[in-house]
């Protein structure tokens, strides 16, 4: 019974953020490819420009 109780606060845990976390974690709208903005897109940058792309896909993720 103890493992149920566990169980469900980890769930309570994972839905809490999902709304702070949208401003920190990007989606590849192409695949559904989840990561922090630090964390796995590939990123190329020309001059100002930084481009992220989902190392999954390779799709464009954000362009500015
Ligand atoms: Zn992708």
């Amino acid at each position: 019974m103890t493992a149920t109780d566990t169980y469900s606060i980890d769930r309570a845990q994972t839905r809490r953020p999902s709304r702070a976390r949208s401003k920190s974690v990007l989606f590849c709208t192409e695949c559904g490819y989840e990561n922090p903005v630090g964390g796995d897109w590939e990123i190329s940058q020309q001059g100002s420009h930084e481009r992220r792309c989902c190392p999954n896909c390779d799709a464009v993720v954000t362009d500015r």
